[in-house]
C-alpha cells in the first residue's frame, strides 16, 4: 500500500476536516442483531443495484485524489460478500489511501484473517456484544459465538493491529459484562470499545431506558482502578481512549447519545447502492451510482462529493425534539 499522503485537504462548511470514507459494500448480513436488523431481514438491494468493485474502486481512487486518506469497509457483513479480497487488494494499491480498515461481525474472519492481512488490511473492528455463548444467540439470533471468539483470536495471530472489540452497551442485556470486558484488555492487546446504543431505522429494538451511558460504563470500570487517559497522535475516531494500570490493550468509549460528537466528524458513507451520506442520521443522499453507469467523467463525481460535503449537517438531532430515525437500517449504511 502506498503511504504516501495527498496534499489537498477537503473542509466542510463548518471547517471540518474530512478525509474518511466508509463503504458500506453489501447489506446482506449472516446475523440479525436485534439492534440492527428484523427477525426476517430487511428488503434487500438487487444485486443489479449494488456497486460493482470496479465503480466502488473508481470512486475511491478520485476521492483519494481529493484528501480522502482513510477507507473503512463494511456492511452488513462485509466478509460475506463473494470476492471481498479483491475488492482489499485493489484499495489497498490506491495511491494516496494510507488506511484501509475492516468492521466484521466476526463470523468469517477465522477463515479470513490471513488473507485480510496479506490484502493490505491493517486494522479490524470486530462487534461483539456479550461474551457469553447464550447472550450472543439472543442477541444475534444466531448461534455462531464460538466462531467469532475463533476469529478474533486468529486476528491477533496473524497481526492485524489493533484488533478492536465494538461493544454496543445495552442496559439489562451487557451491564453485567463491562468488568469481564474491560479486564479483557489486562489479558490481550485487544482495544475494548463501549458504544452508546443508537436509534436506528427498520428496528424498534432501542428504548431510550436501555441506553448505557458512558458515564455510567466509565463509573463501573473504575472499580478496577483509574482509566488513564492515552495521549497519541492517532485519533480513535469519536472514542475517548482510556487504559487500566497494566494492561495490554486500550479502552474506547463513544458517546453518540449523551455528547454528541459531531465537531471532529471527519466522515463520509458510501450505501451499497451507491449513494453518498454526509451524516449516519441524516437520509440526505446523493447517487452516485446513477453517475457511475451513465458513464459520467470524474470531474463530475468528484463536484458530487464537494456537494455533498455542502450538506453535511453541523449535528445530528437525537436529543432534540427535531430527531427522526433514519430510514435505512445500519446494515444498509454501514454503522
Ligand atoms: N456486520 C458488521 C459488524 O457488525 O461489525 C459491520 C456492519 S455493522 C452495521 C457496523 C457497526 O454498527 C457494528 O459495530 C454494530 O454493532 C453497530 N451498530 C448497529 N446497530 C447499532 C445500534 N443501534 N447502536 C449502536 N451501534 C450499532
Ligand atoms: Fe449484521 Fe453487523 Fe447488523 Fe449485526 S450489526 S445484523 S452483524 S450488519
Amino acid at each position: 500500500m502506498s503511504g504516501r499522503r495527498v496534499e489537498t485537504m477537503l473542509t466542510d462548511n463548518f471547517a471540518r476536516r474530512i478525509n474518511y470514507l466508509r463503504i458500506s459494500i453489501t447489506d446482506r448480513c449472516n446475523l440479525r442483531c436485534r439492534y440492527c436488523m428484523p427477525d426476517g431481514g430487511i428488503p434487500l438491494i438487487s444485486h443489479e443495484e449494488v456497486l460493482r468493485y470496479e465503480e466502488i474502486l473508481r470512486v475511491a481512487r478520485l476521492f483519494g485524489q481529493l484528501g480522502i486518506d482513510k477507507i473503512r469497509l463494511t456492511g452488513g457483513e462485509p466478509l460475506a460478500r463473494k470476492g471481498a479480497l479483491d475488492l482489499i487488494r485493489g484499495i489497498s494499491q490506491i495511491r494516496g489511501i494510507g488506511d484501509l480498515s475492516l468492521t466484521t461481525n466476526g463470523v468469517l474472519l477465522g477463515e479470513f484473517a490471513a488473507d485480510l492481512a496479506r490484502a493490505g488490511i491493517k486494522r479490524i473492528n470486530v462487534s461483539l456484544d456479550t461474551l457469553n455463548r447464550e447472550k450472543f444467540a439472543y442477541i444475534t439470533r444466531r448461534d455462531r459465538f464460538p466462531e467469532v471468539l475463533n476469529g478474533i483470536e486468529k486476528a491477533l495471530d496473524v497481526g492485524l493491529f489493533p484488533v478492536k472489540l465494538n461493544v454496543v452497551a445495552i442496559k439489562g442485556f451487557n451491564d453485567d459484562e463491562i468488568l469481564q470486558f474491560a479486564k479483557l484488555t489486562l489479558e490481550k492487546p485487544l482495544t475494548v470499545r463501549f458504544i452508546e446504543f443508537m436509534p436506528t431505522g427498520g428496528v424498534d429494538f432501542w428504548n431510550r431506558d436501555h441506553v448505557l451511558t458512558v458515564d455510567m460504563i466509565r463509573k463501573e470500570i473504575g472499580k478496577l482502578g483509574p482509566l488513564i487517559p492515552v495521549d497519541g497522535d492517532e485519533m480513535d475516531g469519536p472514542a475517548a481512549r482510556f487504559r487500566l494500570r497494566g494492561a495490554r490493550g486500550e479502552l474506547g468509549f463513544i458517546s453518540p447519545i449523551s455528547s454528541h460528537f459531531c465537531n471532529n466528524c471527519n466522515r463520509l458513507r458510501l450505501t451499497p447502492d451507491g449513494k453518498l451520506r454526509a451524516c449516519l442520521f441524516s437520509d440526505h443522499e446523493i447517487d452516485l451510482k446513477s453517475h457511475l453507469r451513465n458513464h459520467c467523467s470524474d470531474k463530475k463525481l468528484k463536484d458530487l462529493l464537494m456537494t455533498t460535503l455542502r450538506n453535511k449537517p453541523k449535528r445530528h438531532s437525537i436529543n432534540t425534539s427535531l430527531f427522526r430515525k433514519c430510514q435505512r437500517t445500519m446494515a444498509a449504511i454501514g454503522g
